[in-house]
């Protein structure tokens, strides 16, 4: 069965042709990005607008297959930037119109789950999952995804984002700021905060600001930022493998790209014998491929809404898990 996906949760417009095998045959990606400031709403949202159906053209064409081959479209229905999902929606909802395709909603964060287990063959992991605009710590437990851990107020991509704003590297800021962190001579003293399961990033981030502009170096600032959020992070993630008796660890979402985070994380996994799978780095940010893949292990398994709208503020924790055993 061929899948036509569509994403745009956030600042990623995507398209991709995914078959029932996992086989990914197209998966085209269009992302907002910019030199200095950083991500505005509308601005993005116009963006998917622009290029949307551009990008789904390209998605069938590099597939080489017919419309008329595609049985389901899949689009990715929250949680995100509400302006951002609306367009995603419409197109996927004109598409599933116009040639009589079945439309499912999914949720962006199972995706990422699902697409990371699909990867690495990773059974029942504990998920780490830490992007734009998530920082949580998950387990398939009690029938469902359960968070176990999270940081509630700025997500550690997003707060990465933030620090590089302030540093004016521009969006995404993730990667030029590992660039830095790797020039770092010193490390310079970070409030670390874990509250029971949670982690905190908002009061360091504001911290580094201020020390940058008090004259600390960015390359250090850059070193100890990485060093202390993830080391908060993997605290917790040791605490949900040894409550949930797992012995395998997932990390997935675009901060995933990041190689010390995934250094710290086996590193811990080796003292504990346990697996760590990093989701490849291709498949670590948004993607269509992931929501194409989503929709086919559940359109068998559930029944098909028939008013689909957006959920911006979705919980992995309120999915029904029907597709996993
Ligand atoms: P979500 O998937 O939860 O909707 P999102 O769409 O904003 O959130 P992703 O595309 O998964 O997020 O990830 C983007 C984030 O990943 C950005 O904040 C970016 O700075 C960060 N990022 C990307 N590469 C790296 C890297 N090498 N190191 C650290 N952060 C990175």
């Amino acid at each position: 069965m061929l899948t036509l996906a569509i994403e745009s949760t956030a600042h990623t417009f995507g398209a991709s042709v995914i078959n029932s095998k996992g086989k990914i045959l197209s998966d085209i990606r269009d992302m907002y990005q910019t030199e200095k400031e950083g991500l505005e709403p509308r601005k993005v949202a116009d963006h998917h607008e622009n290029i949307g159906d551009t990008v789904i053209l390209e998605a069938i064409k590099k597939a080489k297959i017919k419309i008329g081959d595609i049985k389901l479209i899949s689009f990715s229905q929250g949680p995100g930037l509400p302006l951002s999902l609306v367009e995603g929606m419409k197109l996927s909802k004109e598409f599933s119109k116009k040639f009589s395709i079945p439309l499912i909603g999914v949720n962006h964060i199972c995706a990422h789950l699902e697409i990371g287990k699909l990867m690495t063959k990773a059974k029942n992991p504990v998920f780490v999952f830490v992007s734009g605009a998530n920082s949580q710590i998950i387990a398939h437990e009690g029938g469902k995804y359960r968070i176990f851990g999270e940081c509630l107020s700025i997500a550690l991509g997003n707060a990465l984002d933030k620090f590089g704003r302030a540093l004016g590297l521009g969006f995404p800021a993730g990667p030029k700021i590992e660039s830095l962190a790797k020039l770092g001579k010193k490390y310079v003293e970070l409030p670390y905060t874990v509250k029971g399961m949670d982690v905190e990033f908002s009061g360091i981030v504001t911290h580094a600001i201020n020390l940058f502009k008090k004259g600390e170096s960015k390359e250090d600032l850059c070193y100890s930022l990485q060093e202390t959020m993830f080391a908060m992070l993997v605290e917790v993630t040791e605490r949900a493998l040894a409550h949930c008796d797992k012995n395998e660890v997932l990390l997935i979402g675009g901060v995933a790209a990041n190689q010390r985070l995934c250094e710290m994380l086996k590193i811990m996994c080796k003292e504990r014998k346990a697996k760590f799978y990093p989701v490849p780095v291709k498949y670590s940010g948004d993607h269509a491929a992931m929501i194409g893949w989503q929709g086919i292990l559940e359109y068998k398994k559930r029944r098909i809404e028939k008013n689909i709208d957006i959920k911006p503020g979705w919980r992995i924790d309120q999915v029904k898990t029907v597709w996993i055993k």
